[in-house]
This record gives structure tokens, sequence and C-alpha cells, in this order.
């Protein structure tokens, strides 16, 4: 595996911004991702995972370190046992090869997998899914059991968490973590639905209206606060179309930041602090960032 130097993370992110990491590979095999590990301890280097670049602001001056992608660890098999459809996914996986199969044979999880970008262990890692009341609607509900590298021990081993062994929250899985995550379970009960295309086409045309999809962005940037809808709050705030640089809060969608051309980390940082500011001061409620931050910030974030 060729582990290359001085790489610009812009281009593997949904954004299109970010500076270079200091090292990047992109693994084939779990066994190339223990071997990237070896190479960064041996290094003394941090080592960052990038899933499908789709839920992260890279900072403008870069990530230290090596920082591994996982969109070439990707295979699927799919099984039909008893009564459900089976999948077992590499991490890199993109999602919508699973919507693809479950589209296939008309199944439910289809319809909220639809609109979500990214591969599968980055599902896994956000317990990704949506606000609709459709089920299923989060990973969590579709996935069986995933399988981590164990950071925390020298030899490296790789690990099974049942589903039930994890703990997850809203767009955020513990129990795994320090751990790369390489491959995962999902199965749901093999009883079509002849409604589930048109749902899906039917959700698919309400995003393209609500959404900016035209426009590079790493979709909800905030979580909704207990009782809110960030969206709202920051319409409220009269902060639609709040621009900084070449980022602006989005006038079609006001949780969604957009790259309008040529926005920078620091652009995005300050529309976030700005947003985060106004919202507090205005209603009181206090935002956190569904968005991850990666690589060198000057300041506490
Ligand atoms: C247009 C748009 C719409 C979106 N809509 C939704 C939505 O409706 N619902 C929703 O939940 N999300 C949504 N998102 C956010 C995002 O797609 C999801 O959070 C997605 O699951 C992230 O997957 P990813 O592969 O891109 O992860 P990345 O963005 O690459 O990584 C996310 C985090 O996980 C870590 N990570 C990634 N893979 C691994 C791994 N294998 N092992 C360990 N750590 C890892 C990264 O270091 C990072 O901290 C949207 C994003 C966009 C751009």
């Amino acid at each position: 595996m060729e582990i290359r130097e001085n790489v610009a993370l812009k281009d593997w992110t949904w954004w299109k911004i970010g500076g270079p990491a200091d090292y990047f590979c992109l693994p084939q095999s779990i066994e190339e991702v223990r071997e990237a590990v070896r190479f960064a301890q041996t290094k003394k280097i941090p080592v960052t995972i990038l899933g499908g670049g789709t839920n992260v602001l890279v900072s403008d001056l870069g990530v230290e370190g090596l920082v591994i992608a996982m969109k070439q660890l990707n295979a699927c098999e799919v099984k039909e046992e008893g009564d459900r459809v089976t999948v077992v996914a590499l991490a890199g996986t993109m999602k919508s090869e699973l919507t693809k199969i479950y589209m296939k044979r008309k199944l439910a999880p289809a319809l909220f997998l639809c609109g979500l970008p990214g591969d599968i262990g980055g599902g896994v890692v956000m317990n990704a899914g949506i606000g609709e009341k459709v089920a299923p609607r989060e990973f969590t509900e579709i996935t069986d059991w995933f399988e981590f590298i164990d950071l925390s021990k020298p030899e490296l081993p790789l690990r099974r968490l049942n589903k039930d062994e994890a703990q997850w929250h809203y767009r955020h899985t513990d129990g795994w973590q320090p751990g790369i995550i390489v491959r995962a379970q999902v199965s749901w009960p093999n009883e079509a639905d002849e409604q589930i295309p048109l749902k899906v086409r039917e959700a698919t045309k309400n995003r393209l209206a609500r959404q900016p999809l035209e426009l590079p962005s790493c979709g909800s940037t905030f979580k909704n606060p207990p009782g809110h809808h960030a969206g709202a709050l920051i319409e409220k705030a009269g902060l639609k179309g709040y621009k900084v640089g070449g980022a602006q809060v989005s006038p079609k969608h006001a949780n969604f930041i957009v790259n309008v051309g040529g926005a920078t980390a620091t652009d995005v940082q300050n529309i976030i602090e700005h947003v985060k500011t106004e919202v507090k001061k205005q209603f009181g409620v206090i935002f956190e960032t569904e968005v991850k931050y990666l690589g060198r910030w000057s300041k506490e974030i």
C-alpha cells in the first residue's frame, strides 16, 4: 500500500475544504488498515480516519500525522437468510450500495438510506439517520454488529460489538473508541413493500426541494437541540444567507452551511461561531455541532 505525503484533503471532503494531510493512504483490506496504523505508531504520529468525508470540517492547516481514507475498503455480501436480508459490508462501502440492495427488494431501509451520503462506517460512527417518523430511520435499527480494530491494544486486535453492546445516541455511537470501524452487518426482514419505490422517489423530491444539494456542504451543521429544530432557530435569528468569505448559511435550509466558491475552513468556523453566539443570545439555546472537526485548529473547539 502506498503512503503518500502532503495530500490535499479538500478533494476528499464533500465540502471541498481543507488543507493537506501529512501522510495519506487508501487501504484495500483490514490487514492494510493495520499496516497503516503500525506505520503511524513507528513514526509516533496520530491517525485520523476519513470515511466518505461528508460530515467533516478539515482545518485549513491540514491534518497532522496519517489520514487513513476508507474509500477503497469496500465490498459487500448479500444473503437472504430465513426471513431476513443480511448484508455484511466493509466500512468504506457507500451507503448508496445499501440503498440499491434494499430498493431492489422493495425493503423499508431504502427510505432512510436514500438521502444519506458517505459510507457505512461513517453511518455507524454517526448513527446516521433522518428525522421523519419512518421505520427504520437510524443505523442503530438495521445494524446487527460491527467490527473495529482496537487501537488500545498493542497487537491491534479485531473486535466485534453486537448492536446491544454499543451505545447508540442521536448522531453518535460509543463503546468502540479508540478504534477504527472496518466492517458491519446490517439486516432487515425480507418483507417487500410495493410502496417503497414511490416513497423513495417522493423523499428524494422533497430533499431536493428543501436542501441545497447543488452546493458543497456537510448536511446539517448543528444537532437539533432537545425540543427545537436547529434550522428554524437559525432562520428566526435572521441568519439565513449570512456569509463569510466563500461560506454561507444556505438561504434554502438554514442548518446547511454551503461553499458558494472558494470557502475556507476558517470561513465556515466563523459562521459556526457567529450562529452559536446569536442563537444563544436570542433564544438561550446552546448549539452543538453535528459536523466533526478534523486536523489542526488554533483554538479549542
Ligand atoms: C448533503 C448532505 C446531507 C446529509 N444528510 C444527512 C442526514 O439526513 N442524516 C444524517 O445523519 N447525516 C446526514 N449527513 C451527514 C453525513 O452524511 C453522515 O453523518 C454520514 O453518516 C457520515 O459518513 P461519512 O462516511 O461521510 O463519514 P465522515 O464524514 O468521513 O466521518 C465522520 C466521522 O466519523 C469518523 N469515521 C469515519 N469512518 C470511520 C471509521 N470507519 N472508523 C472510525 N471512525 C470513522 C471520522 O473521523 C469523523 O469523525 C449529510 C451530509 C451531507 C453532505
